[in-house]
């Protein structure tokens, strides 16, 4: 096995007691990355491995000795370029770190490279993004997920040990279930967004993909914590999420969703059934819930997403960054640049959100949707007072055919469908692989009340140990 295979931890504890070095890991990654990247297509622009190394070793003292993390193409990370899967972003170079990044660098992580993504994050295949689509390492005709496919797929095809990626509406969490990986969706507000750039800004948060549960609660314990930088950050965090990983799980309860196991397919629900089996031999009780309002969960995610994204997006004028197409005019300007500049998806957001916010539609659309937030946050919040976590499928179906969905907007919303309602509810929420179902990865959900990361991590290692 290759050292690149490995989780974190193990890699630490290696590094630490001298059995391996640095070098022959950074060796051991540039050897899957040279095997199988010309097929999977998981980076946008990769470190010299010369310069890393260097990097590594200067890193050598701190909690991370120098190990390589990729970082998705939508965090600002000096020395890359970041583009955000776009075009219009295409050479634009960040001046400075995002948080996350500063505190990855300050435990002694060092950059492998930049991963990609639907354009700015809006998808749920990586076809979206701008450059190329990256193919899913277990089976290359089939979509990685999105919109961190890159991240997911590097984690999985080894060529990464972990990754960073980003959830607005089930980012993170889609992707490592199609591609067999671990990834967590912390608590709106527990990650510092400074240096995101920004898709919908009440739902996004940076999150761990990882090979295991255990490097995601590292991952996790180094980038939360509160920034004044961030005006929506928490005073929460400065957890060590390993701790009490391995305690006994016994007296757990865990919901299972009517609504959801009612539209399950047959292999989905007895998959599940399996899940509920372990978990019950933990010492997991269960519990049926009910989460009435989560079937408007799609509909009011893609207003609210896009409502936000046409209001951050606007930024995106030609004038102060990235492309710009002709200087006839200001207006001429903006259109073409903005016209040349952002694909098909984002176009399609830009306009929904715009028509969802303008002058006499804002109330029928934006508002009502913002109402209906509320009801899908207040089932979680009943949910709560009987259970600790809620179990679900992460999706329907496991990762689909590259170009499948791509014609049809509303079949591609509608995967993410288990993952909006917790992205709503500003909740935290983890995807680990659980299982086949025709011969390719497929995800368990749980999703946790907010800043209940602890709880979430400790049932996902629990299962995790325990399913074979
Ligand atoms: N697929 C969803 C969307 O396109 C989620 C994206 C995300 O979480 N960034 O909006």
């Amino acid at each position: 096995m290759g050292l690149n295979e490995k989780p974190m931890h193990e890699l630490i504890r290696l590094l630490s007691v001298k059995e391996i070095t640095i070098r022959e890991i950074i060796r051991d990654l540039y050897r899957a990355i040279e095997e199988r990247e010309t097929d999977v297509r998981a980076y946008l622009e990769l470190s010299d491995p010369d310069a890393l190394l260097k990097e590594a070793e200067r890193a050598k003292d701190l909690p991370l000795k120098g190990i390589p993390i990729a970082v998705k193409d939508l965090i600002s990370t000096t020395g890359f370029r970041n583009t955000c899967g776009s075009q219009f972003l295409r050479d634009f170079r960040p001046t400075f770190d995002a948080t996350a990044i500063l505190k990855l660098k300050a435990a002694g992580a060092t950059i492998l490279g930049k991963t990609n993504l639907d354009e700015f994050g809006m998808g749920s295949s990586t076809e979206n993004s701008g450059f190329f689509p990256t193919q899913n390492p277990f089976d290359l005709e089939r979509v990685p997920g999105g919109s961190s496919g890159g991240s997911a797929a590097a984690v999985a095809a080894a060529s990464a040990i972990c990754a960073l990626g980003t959830d607005t509406g089930g980012s993170i969490r889609l992707p490592a279930a199609f591609c067999g990986v671990v990834g967590v969706k912390p608590t709106y507000g527990l990650v510092s967004r400074y240096g995101l750039v920004a898709y919908a800004s009440s739902l996004d948060q940076i999150g761990p993909l990882t090979r295991d549960v255990r490097d995601a609660a590292l991952l996790l314990s180094i980038v939360a914590g509160h920034d004044p930088a961030d005006s929506t950050s928490a005073a929460q965090g400065n957890v060590d999420y390993t701790q009490g990983l391995e305690a006994e799980l016994k007296g757990i309860r865990i919901g299972i969703v009517k609504e959801f196991v009612e539209t399950l397919s047959g292999k989905a629900s007895a998959l599940s059934k399996k899940w509920q089996e372990q978990f019950q031999q933990l010492g997991a009780r269960f519990e049926e819930i009910s989460l009435p309002h989560s079937k408007y969960a799609i509909p009011t995610y893609y207003l609210i997403s896009a409502a936000e994204a046409s209001a951050n997006l606007a930024r995106y004028d030609g004038v102060r960054f990235g492309h710009r197409e002709s200087d006839e005019s200001v207006l001429t300007m903006y259109a073409l640049s903005r016209d040349a500049g952002f694909g098909v998806e984002v176009k399609r957001r830009i306009m929904l959100g715009t028509y969802g916010l303008s002058a006499g539609y804002a109330d029928e659309w934006y508002k009502k949707a913002q109402g209906v937030r509320a009801l899908i946050t207040q089932d979680f919040q009943r949910a709560f007072q009987s259970v600790d976590v809620i179990m679900t499928p992460t999706s329907p179906t496991p990762a689909f055919k590259l170009g499948e969905k791509i014609d049809d907007p509303l079949a591609m919303y509608l995967t993410d469908q288990f993952l909006v309602p917790a992205s709503l509810a500003q909740l935290c929420a983890i995807s680990i692989p659980a299982g086949q179902i025709d011969h390719l990865p497929f995800g368990l959900q749980l999703i946790g009340d907010r800043f209940q990361e602890l709880n979430l991590l400790h049932a996902a290692f629990a299962f995790e140990q325990a399913w074979s």
